[in-house]
């Protein structure tokens, strides 16, 4: 009698319980799952990617960004609801490079389900790749959009991959790329221009994170970071050191903070330099992996990198 109590009560918290997860997960799938609509549903990882694909697709497509404003994509994990929106996606857009550190099995698994899942770093000749700190073949650095131009390369590739996937709306896409890509070109000629005003000694650009070397080949700034290339990556002791003593040395009038990365590295160096009798102001907060609020100009792609530019300019001018 004992027993056949304890195993109708056994039975019922394993009843419960699948019930449970059954109402969990059905909760999620309403969540998570995409419209069911003629439009191609476009899953994106990065802020800067979701901002590429709208302005591509217009009204044509409709685009699912599974990062927000200040998300780190070092160290983002993605949710059971992000899966699923991976998992109904007709198309899948995210960075490569292993920028999004912790997501690389999923995509491998999206491929894998036959769903056409593109790194838009496949859209740069490895030859204007710069090496990653790993030291191994293969290993690149993947912050390529703070080079307007690389960044173009892309808009290219990711254009001829929708036009391809859905050519009735080829139109758009062409004359939307197009458009975009004469908008690319202008910006990085602001970029040049306005990083001209720095002083060559004064073009040393100090991060938390190492996410700006393109952006400094492109455009003629030293670029130091305190972390390495990525957030991951703990900054030691000798860094702070080294990199304090070296302020000093070359009186560095600003340090800069990024929105996606703690603040308490940079923070740290500025006490660190201090202590050395020099000061070194934080000159701004820079956007590096991630972009800014929707409804503030440093919500868009464009936007970003002018902020960018000024801001650093602007603290680096004596
Ligand atoms: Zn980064």
């Amino acid at each position: 009698m004992k027993y056949k109590v304890l195993s109708l009560v056994i039975v019922l918290v394993i009843l419960s319980a699948s019930y449970a997860l059954y109402l969990y997960t059905s909760n999620i799938t309403n969540n998570a799952s995409l419209p069911s609509n003629n439009k191609l549903q476009v899953v994106t990882t990065t802020t800067m990617i979701t901002d590429l694909l709208k302005v591509l697709g217009e009204d044509a497509i409709d685009v699912h960004g599974l990062m927000g404003p200040g998300i780190d994509p070092h160290s983002f994990q993605a949710t059971e609801g992000d899966v699923i929106k991976l998992s109904n996606a007709d198309i899948i857009f995210y960075n490569g490079l292993h920028l999004e550190g912790k997501m690389a099995d999923l995509f491998e698994e999206m491929s894998k389900r036959n769903i056409p899942t593109y790194a838009v770093t496949d859209a740069i000749d490895k030859s204007k790749l710069l090496a990653g700190e790993d030291n191994y073949e293969g290993s690149y650095d993947p912050h390529i959009w703070l080079d307007v131009m690389l960044w173009k390369d892309v808009v290219v590739f990711v254009t001829d991959i929708l036009v391809e996937l859905d050519s009735s709306n080829a139109y758009v896409y062409s004359k939307n790329a197009n458009n975009y890509i004469e908008e690319l070109k202008i910006l990085h000629e602001y970029v040049n221009t306005v990083a001209l005003k720095v002083p060559e000694e004064h073009r040393v650009l100090i991060t938390a994170h190492d996410a700006f070397q393109y952006f400094g080949i492109a455009y003629g700034f030293k670029v130091l970071g305190l972390q390495g290339l990525s957030t991951e990556t703990q900054a030691g002791i000798a860094d702070v050191r080294n990199l304090a003593d070296f302020i000093c040395q070359h009186k560095i009038p600003a340090i800069f903070i990024e929105t996606s990365v703690q603040t308490r590295h940079i923070e740290a160096l500025k006490e660190a330099v201090q202590s050395r009798n020099f000061n070194v102001e934080i000159g701004g907060e820079l956007f590096s992996d991630s972009m800014g609020d929707l409804h503030e100009p440093e919500g868009t792609y464009i936007g970003m990198v002018k902020h960018n530019i000024d801001t650093i300019t602007k603290a680096l001018n004596p």
